[in-house]
């Protein structure tokens, strides 16, 4: 074994969980109060916006180490949120004004006024939305942390609605009552018939080993150099999408609104299960480990001419997102940028510019692998970079084993399993069983 072969990761990290649960309430105080919220928040929303400084900007290139770079790409008027004191006072007042309300609810709605503003203002600036002031639709209401007093012993939240009126809700004998024992509370948000609680832990966990996950459409092939590489299969949650984009295609074209509706449901809910399922039996795989993954909210700043079309694609079906979040619910995830990681050598680092074949071969030093695991592996080694662990560039002695994971859908519920396949020893590898078994690359 080589030198960066035996980096090992014995180090803490934190992790930091949230999961949502909803309590059913029923008491009309809750419905007069998120009217009352999304009319002052609606206000709110129409004074920032008035209040609008719109800037131009100018396009800008650089110079940087003999090449152009375009910092600013075309003129461009950029919207900029009232944000000084003296603003924030007059419309603070302007709201308490007729407040019956505890004057904390004022504040929560001016937070939440603000998080709506800079949400549309970066669409705004990526071209995702028009220059339209936002609407308020969702009957919600989010409370801070200043309105809520918890009692952890009892189980209880307090909300405060008016000075001296309460609204009381109890986590006690819930369904996932034992599933939080010990996590904290955040700030709750209110419905008309429920109140969405968020609760969250953190937890120091030991970590043991890394991952490296490159997401590709059909699967996640992941590198570990303690295990070699995996494979996990994506096919059941991409036939999933194929099945609702049809029927959606369909019942679209014969202007069935509450079928597509109904459809968009099911299909959130399969793919939610499936993900669920999915970044569960990771943990369960691959205890006491560091996932890495390519930041995907970044590659959009990765030149798209340097993106082939396939990598793009990717994202369009496949909610890398939702995936990504799920699995930082439950282990240490941790980002690289996405930048080459399909086209550099792992061997000598040479950047390669053109991308044919399944196989990929180095022209400088010969390195060859394929393709489909060339990624983890440079993505393995950015995040060895960005933790300043010296290695070589030797990754070829690591490629020594080959794990393959699957999702599939069991009656109504995915669940993990290994692929019927022999191992070396020939013996049958089991199938739907939470064990790890190695495989010789082929
Ligand atoms: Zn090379």
């Amino acid at each position: 074994m080589r030198r960066w072969l035996k980096v090992r990761e014995s180090s803490s990290k934190i992790l930091e969980q949230v999961r949502m649960y909803s309590i059913p309430v029923s008491d009309h105080r809750v419905s007069e109060l998120i009217t009352w919220y999304l009319r002052t928040l609606q206000r709110a929303v129409d004074i920032i916006w008035d209040n609008i400084e719109w800037r131009y900007r100018f396009p800008r290139i650089e110079r940087r180490k003999r090449k152009q770079i375009v910092i600013i790409p075309y003129k461009l008027k950029v919207p900029e949120l009232p944000k000084d004191k003296s603003f924030k006072k007059r419309l603070r007042d302007d709201l308490l004004q007729n407040c019956p309300y505890a004057r904390h609810w004022v504040d929560a709605v001016i937070r939440t006024a603000y998080s709506i503003m800079e949400s549309w203002r970066k669409r705004y600036l990526k071209g995702g939305a028009r220059k339209i002031k936002p609407r308020v639709k969702k009957r919600f209401a989010r409370c801070k942390i200043t309105l809520m007093s918890v009692n952890y012993g009892e189980k209880k939240i307090r909300i405060t609605v008016k000075p001296g009126e309460y609204i009381e809700i109890s986590w006690s004998s819930r369904w996932f009552t034992r599933m939080v024992e010990d996590w904290r509370i955040g700030e709750v948000v209110l419905k008309d018939d429920r109140i969405l609680i968020p609760f969250k832990s953190t937890r120091i966990i030991e970590v043991r080993d890394v991952i490296a996950w490159d997401s590709n459409e059909l699967s996640l092939d992941g590198f570990s150099p303690r295990i070699g590489f995996i494979r996990v299969d994506l096919k059941p949650l991409q036939s999933v999408k194929i099945v609702y984009e049809r029927k959606k295609t369909v019942v679209q074209s014969k202007n069935k609104r509450d079928l597509y509706e109904k459809y968009v449901a099911r299909e959130r809910n399969r793919e939610n299960d499936f993900i669920n399922k999915l970044a569960t039996g990771l943990r369960g795989l691959f205890p006491n480990t560091i996932h890495v993954f390519e930041d995907l909210g970044k590659e959009d700043l990765v030149s798209r001419k340097k993106t082939s079309r396939n990598r793009r694609k990717r994202n369009a079906r496949t909610p890398w997102k939702i995936i990504q979040k799920k699995i930082s619910e439950r282990a240490v995830l941790v980002k690289v940028s996405p930048k080459n990681t399909s086209r550099t050598c792992p061997q000598c680092g040479c950047v390669v510019k053109t991308r044919v074949g399944s196989i990929f071969k180095c022209p400088r030093c010969g390195f060859e692998l394929d393709r489909q695991k060339l990624a983890s592996i440079n993505i393995y080694l950015k995040y060895l970079r960005m933790r300043g662990l010296p290695h070589s560039n030797d990754p070829e002695k690591a490629m020594k084993g080959e794990l393959w994971v699957g999702v599939t859908p069991s009656g109504w519920s995915p669940v993990i399993w290994i692929p019927m396949k022999r191992d070396p020893e020939g013996c049958e590898a089991k199938g739907r069983e939470l064990n790890i078994k190695q495989y010789q690359a082929l």
